[in-house]
C-alpha cells in the first residue's frame, strides 16, 4: 500500500494551474490507485492530485457511495446554490462555510480513459467543485466570503466532518 505525502498550505504546487491529461499512462494508473489508497486512509471524501504533487487535472470522490474518478473534468451545467461547512486535507484543522452551485453536471474521462457524464447534488456536488478548484490552484479558504467564519479544529475534534 502506497499512502502518498499530501502536501499543505504554503507548498507553490497548491496555487498552480494542473495540465489536461492526454493519454492513461501506467504512471496514471498508478497515481490513481496510490491516491485511492491515500485518500481512504486519510480518511477523506476527495483528493486532487496537485494536493500529491503532481499537477495534473484528476480527481477522485468517495462521499460514501463508492469512488469516482474523473479526468479533465469540466462543468457542463449548474444551477442553484448551497452552502456548507468544508475542510481540505491541504488545510489541516481549518473548516469555514462555502457557497457552491447546488446541481452540476461535470464531464471529463473515468480511468479506462471513456467519457462520462455526472450528475451531482448535495455533499457530492460540493465535493466535486472542491476538488476541480484544487486542478486551478484554487483553496476553498479562497472562496471565504467573510475571513470571520474561519474556524480551526484539530482533526481528532472535528473527524466527524468530511475532509475534502
Ligand atoms: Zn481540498
Amino acid at each position: 500500500m502506497t499512502k502518498l505525502k499530501i502536501l499543505t498550505l504554503g507548498n507553490p504546487i497548491l496555487k498552480k494551474k494542473s495540465k489536461a491529461i492526454k493519454k492513461i499512462t501506467p504512471d496514471i494508473k498508478k497515481l490513481i490507485k496510490d491516491m485511492t489508497e491515500t485518500l481512504h486512509a486519510a480518511p477523506g471524501v476527495g483528493l486532487a492530485a496537485p494536493q500529491v504533487g503532481q499537477s495534473v487535472r484528476l480527481i477522485l470522490v468517495d462521499v460514501g457511495e463508492g469512488l469516482t474518478v474523473l479526468i479533465n473534468p469540466k462543468l457542463t451545467k449548474k444551477s442553484g446554490k448551497q452552502e456548507m461547512i468544508e475542510g481540505c486535507l491541504s488545510l489541516p484543522g481549518l473548516r469555514a462555510p462555502i457557497e457552491r452551485y447546488a446541481h452540476i453536471f461535470v464531464e471529463g474521462l473515468n480511468r479506462s480513459g471513456e467519457k462520462v457524464k455526472i450528475e451531482a447534488h448535495g455533499l457530492f456536488s460540493t465535493v466535486i467543485q472542491h476538488e476541480m478548484d484544487h486542478l486551478d490552484g484554487i483553496l476553498c479558504i479562497d472562496r471565504v466570503k467573510d475571513p470571520s467564519t474561519i474556524i480551526f479544529e484539530p482533526f481528532e475534534i472535528s473527524s466527524k466532518e468530511p475532509n475534502l
